[in-house]
């Protein structure tokens, strides 16, 4: 197996770097924080010795993706009763071209007008009704026997009498609301679909660090355009990173494994994604982290990323 080890820069050219930076940017400033009153001011007086309190040792991990934005797939049918439809907020895009995501304001999936179609009501047929057998027997009449007393003798007979039945209108049947739709004799579907946005292909940056400093988004932009610039080691596969990380960085702590814990969670969530593909290999870089104080007892840090080839450096100086 080769090795893998990666070399940390030392305190002394993270330093180094720091301050020609910060002489470069506001040598006044530098001048304020670190000079001698009657002498005569020397960035050579100016040593990490003298003025780095403490160092911890980091680690960061960078990958790129590229995410093709706006062709998701969401696709959602509902079905409901004429009435709700008007509760819907509906969305047309009919002629309307290709939308802009960034001039977007609104969810990325919405109801689309367009898509309203009737869906005839299965348990009644989309008649609205469904029929029933009136209470008459179905015959549509109703019979009666009377008593009538006939003839001289009084005789008591029975006779029938048939009226029309009030309910069913002498059809013998029953109309009944549809329980289902309600009488409205169709359900309506619709759809909720993507926004048709242009499709725009773009890289994306991954950062995460074990110092958690508040450079992230400055380094993962940094990193994005020079990656070059900057050595770390690269892995093809996260496991391999995963169980070479402790002997590549010749270090590890707590941190170290949560951060790369999290990386490895976020870099699987980008391979199950299917608008998204892993654009990089996976880089592991050193980090050192530097805490200085200055003559005149001012706090600030010096963060570096990378090896001791090719690092870049961040401060809040
Ligand atoms: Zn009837
Ligand atoms: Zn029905």
């Amino acid at each position: 197996m080769p090795d893998v080890r990666i070399k940390t820069p030392n305190l002394d050219d993270i330093f180094e770097k720091w301050k020609n930076s910060a002489a470069r940017k506001d040598r006044k400033k530098l001048e304020k924080q670190f000079g001698t009153k009657g002498a005569v001011f020397s960035l050579d007086a100016i040593s990490a010795a003298e003025y780095v309190v403490d160092n911890m040792k980091e680690a960061a991990i960078y990958f790129s993706i590229k995410k093709t934005v706006g062709l998701s797939s969401n696709k959602d049918e509902t079905v409901v009763m004429a009435p709700r439809l008007s509760k819907v907020q509906f969305y047309s895009f009919k002629g309307a071209g290709k939308i802009d995501k960034d001039n977007w304001n609104g969810n990325d999936s919405v109801p689309m007008f367009d898509s309203i179609s009737p869906v005839p009501c299965k348990t009644c047929n989309g008649k609205g009704y469904t029929e029933k057998r009136c209470s008459c027997k179905g015959e549509g009449k109703i019979t009666e026997t009377w008593q009538v007393i006939e003839g001289e003798e009084q005789k008591k007979v029975k006779k029938t009498f048939q009226y029309s039945c009030p309910e069913c209108y002498g059809s013998g049947n029953l109309q009944v609301q549809c329980k289902d739709c309600k009488g409205y004799k169709n359900l309506y579907k619709y759809q909720t679909l993507p926004v048709p946005f242009k499709t725009v292909v773009t890289g994306i940056p991954v950062l995460h660090s074990s110092a958690q400093t508040k450079y992230e988004k400055e380094i993962e932009k940094d990193l994005h355009q020079l990656i070059e610039e900057v050595e770390g080691i690269k892995f093809t596969e996260f496991k391999e990173l995963e169980s070479k990380a402790e002997a590549s960085l010749g270090y590890y702590n707590k941190k170290i494994s949560k951060t790369i814990g999290d990386a490895k969670s976020d870099y699987r969530m980008y391979e199950k994604d299917k608008d998204a593909t892993i654009q990089s290999q996976i880089y592991l870089f050193p980090m050192i982290q530097l805490m200085c104080t200055t003559k005149k007892g001012s706090k600030f840090e010096i963060y570096s990323i990378g090896s001791d080839q090719k690092f870049m450096i961040y401060s809040n100086f």
